[in-house]
């Protein structure tokens, strides 16, 4: 008898799947509207069109997937054999047909989906290992899916907007970048940051707040796409003076 609703009891967990389900749609929505003659289109990614994004983010959930299962099973399948694999996967990915990119996407959200909801309270804590060789608990992987889908629902570029973003998801999201920098700020140069979104109370710090930090404002959205590496508009120093480029971020 396979479960009809998720076995994951963790608030927050489910919280995380919840953020994931509904940028799924919301990815599929933004795919759905595009014609068949946008596909060929660019995205907001660099060197990447429509194709590559809409296969990158089918086959991230089949990456998903993979150590969803691992975690149930405890059989070893890592999200990727290799980088290389990963990006050869993605340039074939994007030269299937219309159709086939659409079914890819279609089918790796309800794969993910059914391993998610028929994988064992107990398990969501078991460890695997990312791309990047991070070992975290299973449970990692709902607000991993939940940047990619929201994230690259942007890159499609065809009226995908942060604007659009739950707000909790934009403050995980923000929180989530700068505690990325934080970690990084000393090995790699990472300027202290003040980020003060004009529709939230509290402040994004990144370092020592004594040293002058660069302080920015805009409104949560528009400064989760900053964060993001996707632009400057809307975001404004506080002293004045031209808005930096955000720091890398993954
Ligand atoms: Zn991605």
């Amino acid at each position: 008898m396979v479960a009809r609703t998720d076995k994951v009891t963790d608030p927050g967990i489910a919280a995380d799947l919840l953020l994931a389900r509904r940028g799924s749609a919301y990815f599929s929505r933004k795919l759905n509207e595009l014609h068949d003659d946008e596909y060929d289109g660019p995205s907001l990614l660099p060197g990447w069109s429509r194709r590559h994004v809409i296969a990158h983010v089918g086959y991230n959930a089949r990456a998903l997937t993979r150590l969803t299962e691992w975690a149930a099973t405890g059989v070893e399948t890592p999200m990727y054999a290799s980088p290389a694999q990963r990006n050869e996967e993605i340039e074939f990915g994007a030269t299937l047909n219309v159709l086939a990119l659409r079914n890819l996407s279609d089918h790796a959200i309800v794969h993910l989906n059914v391993e998610w909801r028929d994988l064992p309270a107990e398990a969501w804590s078991n460890q695997v290992r990312t791309a990047q060789g991070r070992v975290v608990p299973v449970s990692e992987t709902a607000w991993m899916r939940a940047r990619e889908v929201w994230l690259h629902a942007v890159d499609l570029d065809n009226g995908g907007r942060f604007e659009h973003f739950p707000p909790e998801f934009v403050d995980r999201l923000l929180a989530d970048i700068t505690g990325n920098w934080s970690r990084r700020q000393s090995a790699e140069g990472v300027p202290s940051l003040r980020l003060q979104p004009s529709d939230r109370d509290a402040a994004l710090t990144v370092g020592d707040q004594d040293a002058d930090p660069v302080s920015l404002t805009g409104t949560a959205a528009q400064l989760a796409r900053w964060a993001s590496g996707r632009g400057t508009t809307g975001v404004v120093t506080v002293g004045g003076g031209p808005t930096p480029a955000a720091p890398r971020w993954l």
